[in-house]
């Protein structure tokens, strides 16, 4: 079901001279696409956003799970004041958070959902099947088998469909990792509830393998944790009265303390100057696996942890799955489980999007050493008016655009260069 601004703000869609223009087409309607489209309706941009509403956050996240981010850096971008997630909270006189209150993904969910009624309006949940090159601009086709001419593309769709499973747990699930499978990745679930009583390997040592650990321990499973590192590493409980010393030492900064994050996050535009070999180093390293700090007590010492601990085989047994472990002491011990869930994250790979036409996809350059889009200051890719935001951003703009915090950066400039862009075609 589509949803509607007030009836002032449908005037934007109109060019100044009452004409329907050709509209810049947002692929996604989460944090980026729905800031992206707040900013561009703002300054009379006529804007098609395409995708279900904060879709990742309720179709592919598990239900109790919490944000990792605090507070402060969970805000999507608006064009003016009073979008923010503290603004949400205060007019639904819901009461205020801070960083000792993890907030519940529903939270973030309903906030989302205000934020498209109240700056972007209608939304069209059809799925974009196709992007190609026209004449001027592009055409894009629908899943309902529409079709539309759009003077840009903004592609804002997160991580969808780059779950990355690894080759010797996909052995286990020849037609595909999921629910009814003996694999599956954590993408895939709502309800973790359904392995209650059941033996679940997670392979993983992230916030998402953990909690997913949490979950399903909570819910009844067998749970054991399968971690490569040496350790599992937590985030520390926030100190709201660090004393100066300590705020120079490791300043703050959306993504955590320390010189390093807090400068990528000050300066993402700095980050894509830097060599690409660098900002790859960046993008790999910064900010590895770890666990909220409000999680740790769910797990250490509740759910088993095997660390440095590699799987090197996986076999089907029957109904169940056979896992060969490499232990640290050389030895190799065999797990049966009936389920494996892998919590083994995303890789960034333009040639899976199964929108872009081959000759769009072709014309993409990508950062040297990855198959993630080159992208200007201004998030435009090689085939110009095709703008990608999000993660498929952070080679390029650093870890910020991972997260939520990033989506102020990225959807300003997308839409100030984007709106230029249709006026000019
Ligand atoms: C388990 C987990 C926990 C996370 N926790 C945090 C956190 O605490 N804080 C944080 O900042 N970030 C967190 N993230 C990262 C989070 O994904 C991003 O911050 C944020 O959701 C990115 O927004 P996005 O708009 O780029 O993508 P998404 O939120 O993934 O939105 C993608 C949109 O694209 C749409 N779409 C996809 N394909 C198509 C198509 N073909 N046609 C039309 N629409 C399409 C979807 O319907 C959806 O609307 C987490 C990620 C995961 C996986």
């Amino acid at each position: 079901m589509t949803q509607s601004l007030p009836e002032q703000h449908h005037t934007h869609a109109q060019t100044s001279a009452g004409r329907a223009a050709t509209p810049v087409v947002v692929v996604g309607a989460g944090p980026y696409g729905l800031s992206v489209a707040a900013h561009l309706r703002a300054v009379g941009v006529p804007v098609r956003v395409f995708g279900d509403v904060m879709g990742s956050w309720r179709h592919a996240m598990a239900t109790g799970m919490f944000l990792k981010s605090t507070p402060a850096a969970t805000d999507l971008s608006a064009p003016g004041p009073g979008g923010r997630l503290a603004d949400f909270r205060r007019l639904h006189g819901e009461p205020e958070l801070t960083e000792l209150t993890p907030i519940p993904c529903e939270v973030f969910v309903r906030y989302g959902q205000w934020f498209q009624k109240r700056y972007v309006g209608d939304v069209d949940p059809a799925r974009v099947v196709a992007v190609d090159k026209a004449a001027t601009g592009f055409g894009v086709r629908l899943d309902d088998g529409r079709e539309l001419a759009a003077a840009a593309v903004v592609v804002a769709t997160g991580l969808n469909g780059l779950a990355h499973v690894p080759d010797e747990l996909r052995r286990l699930a020849p037609e595909g990792p999921g629910i009814g499978a003996l694999v599956s990745h954590t993408s895939h679930h709502t309800d973790l509830s359904r392995y209650a009583g059941q033996r679940v390997a997670v392979v993983g040592g992230g916030q998402s393998a953990l909690e997913s650990a949490a979950l399903l321990h909570e819910a009844g499973a067998e749970v054991q944790v399968l971690v490569r590192e040496q350790r599992v590493l937590w985030g520390m409980t926030p100190d709201l009265g660090r004393p100066w010393t300590q705020r120079v030492a490791k300043p703050a900064s959306p993504l955590g303390t320390g010189w390093v994050l807090a400068a990528v996050c000050k300066a993402p535009g700095g980050v894509r100057l830097l060599p690409s070999q660098a900002r790859l180093l960046l993008f790999r390293r910064a900010l590895g696996p770890s666990g909220g700090w409000w999680l740790r007590d769910r797990v250490e010492g509740v759910v088993p942890v095997r660390t440095s601990c590699r799987v090197t085989r996986a076999t089907a047994a029957g109904s169940a799955a056979h896992l060969e472990l490499a232990e640290p002491d050389g030895r190799a011990v065999t797990l049966a489980v009936d389920h494996v869930l892998a919590a083994t994250g995303y890789r960034l790979d333009l040639d899976v999007i199964p929108f872009l036409s081959p000759a769009v996809r072709g014309a993409v350059a990508c950062v040297p050493g990855s198959k993630a889009p080159a992208l200007t200051g201004t998030f435009e890719s090689s085939v110009p008016g095709l703008y990608f935001t999000g993660s498929l951003a952070a080679p390029m703009f650093g870890p910020m655009m991972r997260f939520v915090a990033g989506t102020e950066f990225a959807a300003t400039r997308i839409a100030r260069h984007a709106a230029r862009l249709t006026t000019t075609r």
